[in-house]
């Protein structure tokens, strides 16, 4: 023992000995019987980890969702025993699209040049024969590696005036009103990397089955007719939507009316106008049920119209109080899997783009709702935002403007990203610091998705299969470690999903375990974690796993390029130093043995034991990818969590206008700097946790007398004050509880959760009937 640890000893048993002066013998009997309980629980529950575990599989996508079909694994099962993520228990009921054209199902499978080239260029094809078109800012990882559709930014969706203008060459829905060739002729100059034969190919199908196809070339021939008069093209909200708020139209095609004359209310603003000539593209609703379609002409070749406010769920199966299907309903039910050609499932880059548009799209329907619905928010709980902002605005001489705040509610937002570091700083005050820091990785080469790939897919090409199998295998993961106590038994446990650039989701675990499973001795560290490359001889599946997921880099000289390297240094201080035996604790962290032995071929490398990423054998077997387990002495490992957290996102919201006023605009913000992949698209549109912990924190008001946050709206302040003084906050509440049950005398305010929960309607702290899992 050496001597700081000693002294530490010392002081904490005297500390326990005054401690235990103060209590009486009743007090230390029970004492003593819970943690000898708690002995005997922890003697069964320890399971000794073998070191012949079998790789976990989740075998085959064999269940199906009895009301749509949708396929699943069988651990996909929610906690009542259902499969849900397709249609909601059969809530939700949607036309199955018709047959794929041939054409379109070759191109997807076959191995042809042709085929080949539309796969690869898929989205410039579908591009050039697109309608409208989605404006962002794609911004694709460095490096190499698979593709990966990720975009940065805002986003829109326009249409273009039938006919080109001197600026614009033609393009998009234009190019219908020329003849087959020439059409084909203008695609090819603006893609020059797409083949000739397979634009004619697709033009003359989208000609023959396409509507909006055929509605450009109507309304083509109209002003042909009507040289002098004004003709426009519009496509409704909702095909179901009253036609006579427009005066009729002089044609109808399968999804657009077009007019001639100058008769009609102006375009609702979501429906979608296009006119003969304009200087400029439009920016459309992406509301409208055409956006997709109109967008999308190779994944939906026949016009198949998307989402429209008007959906509603199947009679029978809805509730009283939600009856319409939501945006995000919608695309869950078309993206599930189900058994046929699946055009969608098989565009690859394409259908990557398809579902972060559509995240992005049921993102910025909640962030539209934020908007409109500042005034319901808690403003004056930003109240000191509002005079930082005043009193610049003051400094500077320019008037305020708005205030818009994107709340805590709204997932991956800065502030929920605060907030949970503070549940998380809450529990380590509870529980004591974590003592277990993992990182679980995706790999993309497990079997159940490289199963899971039909004909020539790649698993890059599904991120809705890479999502899924990485959130069961997480469930399995975190199984073992808190049920099957692999480590000893954990008390507590956070976590966070990150995706890396490539978009692969990766989880951040911290754990932390009861004092008789704390990791201590460098003993205790070796039993853990290994550093060290396992003896092919002995354990060759071992070894094929570490030489594969768990070497870092290699960085430094050998590979100045490797992406780790931070001015001439690799930022995770790769390669180690050689050391024959673990050290407990230095700075906060131990330093794991790696003894110098013979370096082993690896890739075109050379590696010895200074790269092994530390790792625990039998995690490793068990769940095949690269699984770092690293022994933590510090709360830095929660600020390493929660980095976000230090960003300082407040400042970047503030823009001065043009008209001379200080903006505040989170919610601009927040969507001018995200990113999003695919699969983190994916991963929220299955509404997969991105965060998770053991334990409920309840937030605690502290408040001066008299000074409790009140929730008004202008002129209704009156009311509002009236209000407030028969409710209770938390705190008034405790010291009301204080006053009338002298049971709760014993309890601090910090703890009450754990034995009272607050009443909401009553503000009335009530006596927990089973033990309560809260901070
Ligand atoms: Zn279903
Ligand atoms: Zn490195």
């Amino acid at each position: 023992m050496n001597l700081s640890r000693a002294v530490g000893y010392i002081i904490r048993n005297e500390q326990r000995r005054t401690e235990r002066s103060q209590e009486t013998v009743q007090e230390s009997t029970i004492r003593r019987r819970i943690r000898n309980e708690a002995d005997n629980r922890r003697r069964t529950k320890r399971v000794c980890i073998r070191n012949d575990v079998e790789e976990h599989n989740c075998g085959t996508m064999s269940e199906q969702c009895g009301f749509c079909g949708a396929v699943y694994w069988k651990e996909e099962k929610n906690t009542a025993h259902k499969y849900t993520k397709c249609c909601h228990d059969g809530k939700v009921q949607l036309p199955a699209f018709p047959d794929a054209p041939e054409l379109l199902k070759v191109l997807l499978t076959e191995n042809s040049p042709d085929a080949k080239n539309y796969r690869q260029r898929i989205r410039e094809y579908n591009s050039a024969f697109a309608f409208a078109s989605m404006g962002a800012q794609i911004k694709p990882p460095r490096r190499t590696g698979p593709y990966c559709y990720r975009l940065h930014g805002q986003v829109y969706h326009r249409v273009s005036p039938l006919y080109a203008s001197d600026q614009h060459k033609e393009s998009y829905g234009q190019l219908y009103i020329f003849d087959s060739s020439e059409a084909t002729e203008k695609r090819l100059s603006n893609n020059q990397n797409c083949l000739q034969h397979v634009f004619e190919k697709l033009d003359f199908m989208l000609r023959e089955i396409n509507p909006f196809a055929q509605s450009y070339l109507q309304m083509h021939r109209l002003v042909q007719e009507h040289p002098t008069t004004s003709v426009k093209m519009v496509f409704l909200e909702d095909k179901n939507l009253d036609m006579r708020r427009y005066n009729a139209p002089t044609l109808c095609t399968e999804v657009a009316a077009i007019f001639v004359g100058d008769n009609g209310e102006p375009p609702a603003n979501r429906d979608i106008c296009v006119y003969p000539v304009g200087n400029t593209c439009q920016s459309i609703s992406p509301l409208n049920q055409c956006c997709d379609p109109m967008t999308y002409p190779l994944l939906f070749p026949r016009g198949e119209c998307s989402w429209n406010t008007g959906m509603e769920h199947v009679e029978e199966r809805r509730t009283a109080k939600r009856t319409r299907v939501t945006q995000l309903q919608y695309y869950a039910y078309r993206l599930s899997q189900r058994n046929g050609f699946s055009i969608l499932h098989n565009s690859g880059k394409l259908f990557q783009q398809y579902i972060v548009d559509a995240y992005v799209k049921t993102e910025g329907s909640r962030l539209h709702f934020l908007r409109q619905n500042q005034k319901d928010l808690r403003i004056e709980l930003y109240r000191g935002l509002l005079d930082a902002l005043e009193c610049r605005a003051h400094n500077e001489n320019i008037r305020t403007g708005k205030l818009i705040i994107l709340p805590s509610s709204f997932q991956g937002s800065p502030r929920h990203m605060q907030q949970k570091y503070q549940d998380a700083m809450a529990m380590v005050r509870k529980f004591g610091k974590p003592d277990l820091f993992l990182t679980f990785t995706c790999n993309p080469s497990w079997s159940e998705i490289l199963n899971s790939m039909e004909c020539v897919q790649r698993p890059e090409d599904r991120p809705d299969i890479i999502v899924r199998v990485f959130n069961m295998k997480l469930k399995e993961l975190l199984e073992d470690i808190c049920k099957h106590g692999i480590f000893g038994t954990v008390l507590a446990y956070i976590y966070v999903i990150e995706f890396q650039k490539r978009g692969l989701p990766h989880a951040h675990i911290l754990l932390t375990l009861d004092s008789e499973s704390k990791i201590r001795t460098k003993d205790d560290i070796d039993k853990f974690v290994s550093a060290e490359l396992p003896d092919p001889c002995t354990d060759l599946r071992l070894f094929q796993i570490v030489t594969k997921c768990m070497v870092h880099g290699p960085c430094g000289t050998i590979n100045i390029n490797s992406p780790c390297m931070r001015d001439g240094q690799c930022c995770k201080s790769f390669p180690k130093q050689f050391k024959d035996d673990t050290e407990e604790n230095v700075n906060g962290y131990p330093i794991y043995r790696r003894r110098a032995t013979e370096p082993v071929q690896v890739g075109k490398y050379s590696i010895d034991n200074r790269w092994v990423v530390p790792y625990n054998p039998w995690l490793l077997k068990k769940f095949n990818a690269h699984i770092n387990v690293e022994v933590c002495a510090s709360v830095k490992s929660v600020k390493y969590l929660y980095k976000y957290v230090y960003k300082g996102h407040d400042a970047a919201s503030v823009k001065i206008q043009k008209e001379g006023a200080l903006d505040h605009d989170e919610i601009l913000s927040f969507v001018e700097g995200r990113y999003v992949s695919a699969p983190e698209a994916m991963w929220r549109l299955n509404e997969f946790n991105l965060s998770h912990k053991s334990h409920t924190v309840v937030r605690l008001a502290v408040h001066l007398p008299q000074q409790q946050p009140i929730v008004y709206q202008d002129g209704q302040e009156a009311q509002a004050i009236e209000r407030a003084a028969l409710r209770k906050t938390t705190l008034t509440s405790w010291f009301e509880l204080n006053k009338n049950d002298p049971s709760a005398h014993n309890i601090s305010y910090s703890d009450i959760p754990q034995y009272y929960v607050f009443d909401k309607s009553t503000t009335n702290w009530k006596k927990r009937q089973r033990g309560g899992q809260n901070v």
